[in-house]
């Protein structure tokens, strides 16, 4: 699989040299050079399949003869080796497809998990120990960590902000020990993020630790998420396929990215709807073409938080690569305010949600159209955000025992000032 950077078009590179680089020069993002098509035939074929077989299908069309596809193929069984999605029936043209049923009870399982298999593959040949650092403001460090658990010559360190994750996110990857390390940030998550900036920058830390960060621009943690658009529509009742949206609740802009490619494939989608938060860069982008990021600004859809979103510039080669008009792309922006109605009027049609998701519901609802199916992605476990939806919802949900069997464990944290100095020492000890 060959991909060019899209900040310089002359730099190419194979599959497994985007993974270990994540990012090219300039911060340039990596798209394929190629795109493949699935025939009509093969698609009907495909979408017989079970989950594991068409997914390794799927991305053996991307990555070729870079893998084995017999190896691939147990990369993603292992990776996937978890309740994939589900579909919920909400109302009679509307649907959640759940895909928040991994380890970590977000879908950032799928990405972490299948490039936690392909690292660790693409390591075997060069036996050294890698470091993969990671900021995170919640559910990417328990995705991170959960998959690369215990893992031969990988070592994890995650940073996060000190009393600004919920206590189920912080026990849920805080209490791993092994090759996990976590340390607690006295600052923002930004502090984190500049730090992990910061050690990429130091080349004495690169090339000892051999530093690869598994931030949600990888390659393969953005290939990994096409499947799961398969599956769904495999898993739609074949007359609600017709006239199919999908509503995707977007922060940084993988996932719909994902989707996306996954409709350049071949996959008859209709049309995508873009949902954020008031973090509102793109659907304002889309309305006006001004690209103009505001301050963030903190919601109770937290992980969408963002205001510069990472995968953007995907979005934008991929609709130009493939002549579609970016104005075929639905988006939207929904308050706070709206955000908890919404989560109230699910609650009246008895499904229960959180945050992310309501999002992406309350947009789809506005804008479907009679004869449409819709589906909204549900991105997250709602007992991720209990505390939360039980004020708005008033009703008590119980924690799932992937939390529970660990809220009792000590955190095995270590505490730093956002100091580069002392996370370098650090980093470098041995
Ligand atoms: C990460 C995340 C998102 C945003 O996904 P992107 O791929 O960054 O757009 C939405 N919802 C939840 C629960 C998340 O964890």
């Amino acid at each position: 699989m060959k991909l060019y950077n899209l900040k310089n078009q002359k730099e190419i590179v194979n599959f497994s040299e985007a993974v270990q680089l994540g990012l090219g020069t300039n911060q340039g993002l990596f798209f394929p050079v190629n795109l493949p098509i699935i025939k009509k035939k093969l698609l009907t074929e495909m979408l017989e399949m079970d989950f594991i077989t068409r997914s390794s299908k799927i991305l053996n069309m991307f990555i070729e003869n870079e893998i084995e596809s017999e190896t691939l193929y147990n990369s993603v069984k292992t990776a996937f080796s978890f309740t994939g999605p589900i579909i919920k029936q909400v109302e009679e043209n509307i649907s959640c497809l759940e895909i928040f049923h991994g380890p970590t009870l977000a879908f950032k399982d799928f990405g972490a998990r299948f490039m936690a298999q392909i690292l660790s593959f693409l390591n075997k040949k060069e036996k050294k120990t890698i470091t993969i650092l990671t900021a995170t403001s919640g559910d990417t460090g328990a995705a991170v960590a959960h998959a690369f658990y215990k893992m031969k010559n990988i070592r994890v360190v995650i940073l996060y902000p000190k009393g600004k994750i919920s206590q189920y996110q912080e026990k849920l990857f805080c209490t791993l020990g092994h090759n996990i390390t976590t340390i607690a940030i006295d600052g923002s998550f930004d502090d984190c993020q500049t730090l992990v900036k910061q050690s990429f920058q130091d080349i004495e830390i690169r090339e000892s630790t051999c530093l690869n960060s598994a931030n949600s621009i990888n390659i393969s943690r953005l290939l990994a998420q096409i499947c799961y658009y398969f599956e769904a529509f495999s898993i739609t009742p074949i007359k609600k396929r017709e006239k199919l949206i999908i509503s995707v609740p977007c922060g940084n802009f993988g996932n719909l990215t994902a989707g996306l490619l996954a409709k350049s494939l071949g996959l008859p989608v209709k049309s995508f709807i873009a949902a954020t938060n008031s973090n509102d860069t793109v659907p304002r982008f889309l309305e006006n073409k001004i690209w103009d990021p505001k301050k963030t600004i903190s919601t109770i859809s937290n992980a969408m938080d963002i205001s510069q979103p990472n995968n953007w510039p995907r979005v934008e080669q991929l609709f130009k690569r493939k002549k579609w008009d970016l104005k075929t792309l639905g988006y939207g922006s929904v308050s706070d305010k709206i955000t908890k109605k919404t989560l109230q009027e699910l609650y009246e049609l008895n499904y229960i949600s959180e945050p992310h998701a309501a999002v992406a519901y309350r947009l789809l609802k506005n804008q479907i159209k009679k004869n449409e199916y819709g589906l909204f992605l549900g991105t997250a476990h709602p007992s991720k955000f209990k505390n939360t939806i039980e004020k708005i919802l008033n009703i008590k949900i119980p924690l799932p025992s992937k939390i529970q069997n660990r809220i009792n464990l000590p955190s095995l944290s270590y505490h730093m000032d956002p100091n580069f100095l002392k996370l370098r020492n650090f980093l470098l000890k041995k």
